[in-house]
C-alpha cells in the first residue's frame, strides 16, 4: 500500500533543495479536478505550486465552433454532443438555449449513441459533436469508418479533436507561461504512450511525469516531477506503469490514423497552433459536417469579461478572473472554464479556492 505521509514528506525535502518557486502544470482536466476534490493542495509545500493547463476538451473549444453548431442546429439537424458542451455559450447563444427554443438537441454519451441516433431518425442529418483529445478521438474513427462501411448518408461528425503534445509545447514557447513540470494524463498516455513526451524533455528540459487519478498517484507523480527539478533532470516518467505504457496503444492509434490527418487548429487562449488538430482524410469527406455544410469554425474570443483564455495558460488562478463567484459560477456560467465538469474555474468554485 501506498505510504502518502511518507511521499508528502519526500516532495517537501524535494522542493526544500529547490531555490525557486516550483510550478507544476496538470495538464488535463480529469487531474484538475481530482486534486480540487481530494483537498491535497493542503498538503504541498508553500514553495510547489500546481497550475491547471489546456486538457479540458470544452475549455479550448473555439466560440466559432459553438456558433456552427447552433447554426446546423437552426437548419434543423440533429446534434449530438457531450454533456458539457451544451452549456457553453457561442457568440449569441449554446446548444442548451437553441434545444428551448425547439432545436434538436441530444446529449449522448458516446460517438457509437450518435450514429445510433442516425439509423433511429433516417429523415434527418445528425452531427455528432466531435472533441476531446486522443481518449475521444478512436470512438469517433471507428463510428466514421461504420458509418461508411454501412453507407450511413445522414451522419457526419463536425470535428474539433485536439492533440495534447503540441498544445505542451505552445505553452512552453509562451513567453508569458512560466512551467517547470508537466504532470501528464494518464488516460492520453495509454493512447500515445509515456515516449511521446520525450520530445518535450529533450527540446526544453521540462521533466514529463505521466499520473494517474486517484490522490495518491498524483502525488507519487509530483514527488518524481519535484525530485528531477531538484536533481536539474528532465526526463519522461511514468507513474501509471501499471495502465498505461511506453509505447502507443497500436489498435486506437491505427483507427486514428486511418481516418485522421493532422491539421492546424485553433485553441482559446493559444491561437491557432500548427498540426495541433485532426481533420478527417479525404475518403471521410462526405462524413465532415463541416464539408457536408459548408461551416467554419474560426473565431475563439472569450465572453466579454471572462478570462478562460489567461486560466488556461496557467496565467491567472481562476480566483483572479472578477467574474468568478459573482456574475460567473456553475449554474450560470459566462466561460467554459465555469461550464465544463472538468474546467479548472468550476473545480475551484465546486471545491475552494487554495
Ligand atoms: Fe471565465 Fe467564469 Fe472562469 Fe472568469 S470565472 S475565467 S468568466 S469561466
Amino acid at each position: 500500500m501506498t505510504d502518502i505521509k511518507s511521499i508528502v514528506s519526500h516532495i517537501r525535502d524535494q522542493a526544500d533543495r529547490v531555490s525557486h518557486a516550483v510550478r507544476i502544470m496538470e495538464v488535463c482536466g480529469t487531474h484538475t479536478v481530482s486534486i480540487h476534490r481530494s483537498g491535497l493542495r493542503e498538503f504541498l509545500p508553500k514553495n510547489l505550486k500546481l497550475i491547471s493547463g489546456p486538457g479540458c476538451p470544452v475549455c479550448v473549444t473555439p466560440t466559432g465552433y459553438i456558433d456552427a453548431l447552433v447554426r446546423l442546429s437552426r437548419e434543423g439537424c440533429i446534434i449530438a454532443s457531450y454533456g458539457d458542451m451544451v452549456r457553453v455559450p457561442g457568440s449569441e447563444s449554446s446548444l442548451e438555449m437553441e434545444r428551448a427554443n425547439g432545436a434538436d438537441v441530444r446529449v449522448v454519451g458516446s460517438a457509437e449513441d450518435a450514429l445510433a441516433l442516425a439509423a433511429e431518425n433516417p429523415s434527418q442529418e445528425v452531427i455528432f459533436a466531435a472533441v476531446g483529445f486522443e481518449t475521444t478521438t478512436p470512438a469517433t474513427a471507428d463510428v466514421v469508418i461504420r458509418a461508411k462501411t454501412d453507407d450511413v448518408r445522414n451522419f457526419s461528425a463536425l470535428v474539433s479533436h485536439k492533440l495534447v503534445l503540441p498544445a505542451m509545447c505552445a505553452l512552453l514557447d509562451s513567453p508569458e507561461c512560466a512551467i517547470d513540470g508537466f504532470l501528464c494524463p494518464g488516460h492520453v498516455s495509454v493512447i500515445i504512450g509515456a515516449n511521446a513526451y520525450i520530445p518535450i524533455t529533450e527540446k526544453y528540459s521540462r521533466p514529463c511525469v505521466v499520473g494517474g487519478f486517484e490522490p495518491e498517484q498524483i502525488l507519487l507523480a509530483i514527488d518524481k516531477i519535484v525530485t528531477q527539478i531538484a536533481e536539474h533532470r528532465a526526463e519522461v516518467e511514468n507513474a501509471y506503469s501499471f495502465i498505461a505504457g511506453s509505447e502507443p496503444q497500436s489498435y486506437a492509434m491505427k483507427l486514428i490514423n486511418q481516418v485522421f490527418e493532422p491539421a492546424d487548429s485553433e485553441w482559446r487562449a493559444l491561437g491557432t497552433i500548427p498540426d495541433s488538430g485532426l481533420v478527417l482524410k479525404d475518403e471521410f469527406a462526405r462524413f465532415d459536417s463541416a464539408k457536408k455544410f459548408d461551416v467554419s469554425m474560426g473565431s475563439c474570443d472569450d465572453p466579454p469579461g471572462c478570462r478562460c483564455g489567461d486560466v488556461i495558460m496557467g496565467i491567472i488562478d481562476p480566483v483572479e478572473c472578477p467574474l468568478f463567484g459573482k456574475r460567473c459560477t456553475p449554474l450560470k456560467p459566462v466561460g467554459p472554464c465555469m461550464v465544463s465538469s472538468e474546467g479548472s474555474c468550476q473545480a475551484w468554485y465546486k471545491y475552494g479556492k487554495i
